[in-house]
């Protein structure tokens, strides 16, 4: 469809219409928050990321006698989360930097998906290069500027201590080499870059130069990333629109949020 020659008022009435018949399905790409959802671990010698926790208030009972509910406490940066630029150094002094600040229009966008989970399989260390964005965009298209770009590695079906896969020499999962996290912000003019691992750069990443790539460049051009993401195995590599709207955190450098995308449903293809 071309969105240029369709009226705005008819376009989003025939999206809430294919809403409501099935013929857009809405796919949940978070995971459940929970105690046991794993976080990020950094050397000992810095501050540590705290896991969800939960304590119940009142279930229907002496504390509450018809109502149920909870305190819950957790970082910024637990389970499936959003980064904002002032997570990060490089993008500190990033206008509209906090969750907070950052305009609505910007959690709702086109998404491409490049399926990086044969190679991850093979390699746990798989590195997302410049080479395999090019081949992509050989057979889809050339990425939309604006686009939130999410690297699928089937990493979201790994559990328990598979899922940080931490070693002696610290923790080993895919990632973007700085070559490709330049030319997604500078060459294509990415929105965002979103993973199924826990950060968005890979579990090494501290060895690159600079370190934490995808960190320095993304929020240094004022740009987002998506962590802990779920079910990427079931989007299509174009075509999805990505809702990721983390909560109104003042000077909040992230937050646990749903993620979800609007994806044409297979039977009404
Ligand atoms: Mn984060």
């Amino acid at each position: 469809m071309n969105v240029h020659a369709q009226k705005p008022a008819a376009l989003i009435g025939d999206l809430a219409l294919a809403l409501a018949s099935g013929a857009v399905e809405v796919i949940d790409l978070t995971h459940t928050l929970d105690p046991d959802f794993p976080v990020i671990v950094l050397p000992p010698e810095f501050g540590q990321c705290a896991r969800f926790r939960m304590e119940e208030i009142s279930a229907y009972d002496h504390r509450g006698p018809a109502w149920k509910w909870h305190n819950f406490t957790c970082c910024e940066h637990t389970g499936t989360h959003f980064d904002a630029p002032s997570h990060w150094i490089s993008g500190r002094d990033v206008p509209n930097g906090s969750v907070d600040e950052i305009p609505a229009e910007r959690f709702i966008g086109p998404v491409c998906v490049i399926d990086c989970s044969a190679g991850a399989k093979a390699n746990e260390d798989f590195e997302l290069t410049p080479q395999i964005i090019e081949a992509w965009e050989a057979e889809h298209g050339r990425i939309p500027a604006e686009s939130w770009v999410l690297m699928r590695t089937d990493w979201s079906k790994r559990r328990g201590a598979e899922y940080l896969n931490m070693r002696e020499d610290g923790a080993h999962s895919p990632g973007p080499t700085p070559e490709t996290v330049k030319l997604l912000v500078d060459g294509r003019g990415i929105r965002g870059f979103g993973t199924e691992t826990v950060g968005t750069d890979a579990g090494q990443g501290a060895h690159y130069t600079p370190p934490y790539p995808a960190h320095f460049f993304l929020h240094g051009a004022g740009r987002y990333g998506l962590q802990c993401l779920n079910n990427l195995d079931r989007l299509p590599p174009t075509g999805a629109m990505l809702i990721a709207t983390p909560l109104k955190i003042r000077n909040g450098t992230g937050s646990p949020l749903r993620v979800i995308a609007l994806v044409p449903s297979k039977d009404a293809q």
